[in-house]
């Protein structure tokens, strides 16, 4: 069995490739060879970490030694830096979201199967506990069938003062933090998509969307209501989930929540009536303790081998990657149809 150390080279020595740094120091058989970016500092800074740089990328990719290439670059760039180390015979690791678009997509998968390279997507949020927790509860009908869930990220610090401001550069939230909700969103059921309604915001006045909703409507008649906003001075909870047995929340990153099912054991209790504002009701009155059961979240263990770890057992035939091209097209293909709503101010009815 071949011990060989993957080399990789990091493209976008920024915030996320100085990441992907430490990433790869952390991981076997893979490792730092070296960085390139046109930036002078963000060299100095590669240099500092024991990096060697380069002065092109051509000059990356025609370095025998490297194996392997990072893409942590402005998503406009993706695509072209993707099919230039592919062509090259390079693997490629791309930060996502992977391109500006589906079509371009496409281009970067036929480049990597012509040169029987591997082409692959950071898409690093599928292994965030909170999801794994969601997941887990889906599968295991924890609050029985669900049948809507929301999941949202909220900020109120605007969209960062870089590229991610900019049309050009594939800003926007909605590439930018959408792409990963709605990659977790499309893993939660194996049905497709009936049709998607969705509205992007332009509170802060930048060219691109600082935020977006998006209702999404599966064939097996789940709905989903996926938000990102940066405008939220207080923000609603990371997850909603509702289920025929059951409702679970988990309000943050610190996997505050709960989950409140309907107790079994107990004949159902009527509800009182409430005093409500300057009513009264019964409907809207909270469900009696005896008649449900509270419970906290249930913490989750990510089983997963890691994403370089995988990286590398793809790389010789041993396991699949763990986030499929095809399961990539099709967020992208999502993503479209969410522009293409807020466009036109309709509903997409469309199979994804
Ligand atoms: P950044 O602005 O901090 O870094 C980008 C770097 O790319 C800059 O240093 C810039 O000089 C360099 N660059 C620009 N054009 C280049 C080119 N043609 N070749 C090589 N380098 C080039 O941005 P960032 O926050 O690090 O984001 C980079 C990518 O990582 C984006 O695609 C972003 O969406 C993604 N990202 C992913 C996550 C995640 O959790 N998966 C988090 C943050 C960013």
């Amino acid at each position: 069995k071949s011990e060989k150390t993957y080399n990789l080279v990091i493209a976008g020595f920024g915030g996320m490739g100085s990441y992907h740094g430490q990433l790869v120091e952390q991981a076997e058989r893979i490792a730092v060879h070296g960085a390139y970016d046109p930036i002078e500092y963000r060299m100095d800074l590669a240099r500092s970490r024991g990096y060697r740089t380069y002065d092109s990328f051509e000059a990356v990719l025609e370095d025998q030694e490297v194996d392997i290439v990072l893409i942590a670059t402005p998503n406009d760039v993706h695509k072209e830096l993707a099919v230039q180390a592919l062509q090259a015979g390079k693997h490629v690791v791309c930060e996502k979201p992977v391109t500006v678009s589906s079509a371009e997509l496409s281009e970067i998968v036929r480049a990597a199967e012509e040169a029987e390279r591997v082409f692959t997507v950071h898409q690093n949020r599928r292994w965030d506990e909170d999801f794994l927790i969601v997941k887990d509860l889906v599968e295991k009908k924890k609050v029985g069938e669900v049948f809507h869930l929301e999941s949202r990220v909220q900020g109120a610090n605007g969209i960062p003062g870089d590229w991610r401001q900019l049309k050009a550069y594939g800003g926007g939230m909605l590439l930018d933090w959408g792409v990963h909700l709605l990659d977790q969103l499309l893993l939660l059921t194996n049905s497709r998509i009936e049709s998607v309604h969705a509205d992007l915001s332009y509170i802060l006045g930048t060219e691109v969307d600082d935020g977006f909703t998006a209702t999404i409507k599966f064939k097996d008649g789940l709905t989903a209501v996926i938000e990102v906003g940066t405008t939220n001075f207080i923000k609603l909870p990371r997850w909603y989930v509702k289920g025929t047995e059951g409702t679970a929340v988990i309000r943050d990153w610190d996997l505050s929540g709960e989950i409140v099912t309907r107790n079994r054991e107990v004949e159902h209790v009527e509800p009182k009536p409430i005093q409500a504002g300057k009513g009264l009701t019964k409907t809207m009155a909270p469900p009696s303790e005896e008649s449900t059961v509270r419970r906290p979240i249930e913490h989750v263990e990510d089983l997963s081998e890691g994403f370089y770890a995988n990286l590398v057992s793809t790389l010789e035939g041993a396991s699949k990657q763990a986030v499929p091209n095809n399961e990539v097209h099709r967020v992208l293909t999502l993503i479209e149809a969410i522009f293409e709503s807020a466009e036109n101010r309709s509903v997409i009815v469309r199979e994804i």
